[in-house]
C-alpha cells in the first residue's frame, strides 16, 4: 500500500515516514501543495494523508483540485486547528475522514485500516456492519436475521451511511443525497429519517457527530 503523505511540518513527517513504514506501508513525502497534485499525477498512490495548513495552496484547495479528476482517492485530513468549520470544510470537499493535531500514532493506523478496508473491500451486494446487513440488489435491510420494513427514503440514508462505514458524514452531503432522491428537505427532515432509523435499528448504530453530521462505525474490528 503506498501512501503518500503532505505535510511540511519536517519532524512531524519523519516520524510519521517512520512509523508508517514500520507497519508495512510505503510512504512518498511532499511538503507543498503543488507538489502533492503533481505526485498524485505521477504515483497514483493509494491513499492521501494531507496536511490542511501547507505553505503554498492550502490542504483544502488541493484536496478541491484532486478531486476533479479523482472522486475515489481515499484522503485523510491532518488537521491543526481543531474547528468544527475545518472538518467540515474538509469533508465537504471529499475528505474520507480527519484527524485533529496532536494525535496519537495508533489513532492515525486504525484510521488508515478503516480507509484500506474499504479500498480493499470487494465490490458485493452486501454491506454488513454487526448485524445489519443491507443487500443493494435485493434492496432489503436486515437486523440479526430479521427483515426490517424501511421507506425508502430510510433505505437510502441508511446505504449511505453503510457505504461510507467509519467516515462522517456531514449533513449538507446527507441532505443532497435527499435532495437528489426528490425529496423536499425541511430543516429538519435528515433528524426525522435518523429518528426513524434509530427506532429500527437501535441507537447505537448511526452515531452523531455535533455540528458535523452522522457516521457509522466501520466494519469488523
Ligand atoms: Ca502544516
Amino acid at each position: 500500500m503506498q501512501i503518500l503523505l503532505v505535510e511540511d511540518d519536517r519532524p512531524l513527517a519523519a516520524g510519521l515516514k517512520q512509523a508508517l513504514a514500520k507497519v508495512g506501508y510505503a510512504v512518498n513525502h511532499v511538503e507543498k501543495g503543488e507538489m502533492a497534485l503533481t505526485a498524485i499525477r505521477a504515483e497514483r498512490p493509494d491513499l492521501v494523508i494531507l496536511d490542511i495548513g501547507l505553505p503554498d495552496i492550502d490542504g483544502i484547495a488541493v484536496l478541491k483540485k484532486l478531486r476533479a479528476d479523482d472522486a475515489e482517492l481515499p484522503v485523510l485530513l491532518l488537521t491543526a486547528r481543531d474547528s468544527v468549520d475545518d472538518k467540515v470544510a474538509g469533508l465537504d470537499s471529499g475528505a474520507d475522514d480527519y484527524l485533529a493535531k496532536p494525535f496519537e500514532m495508533t489513532e492515525l493506523l486504525a484510521r488508515l485500516r478503516v480507509l484500506e478496508r474499504r479500498l480493499s473491500s470487494v465490490k458485493s451486494s452486501e454491506i454488513s456492519i454487526g448485524d445489519v446487513v443491507l443487500d443493494t440488489a435485493k434492496q432489503s435491510v436486515t437486523l440479526a436475521g430479521e427483515e426490517l420494513d424501511l421507506s425508502r427514503r430510510e433505505y437510502m440514508l441508511l446505504k449511505s451511511l453503510l457505504e461510507n462505514a467509519g467516515r462522517v458524514q456531514t449533513r449538507a452531503v446527507l441532505e443532497q443525497r435527499l435532495y437528489s432522491w426528490g425529496e423536499e428537505v425541511t430543516s429538519n427532515a435528515l433528524e426525522v429519517h435518523i429518528h426513524h432509523l434509530r427506532k429500527k435499528l437501535g441507537n447505537d448504530l448511526i452515531k452523531t457527530i455535533r455540528g458535523v453530521g452522522y457516521k457509522v462505525n466501520g466494519g469488523q474490528p
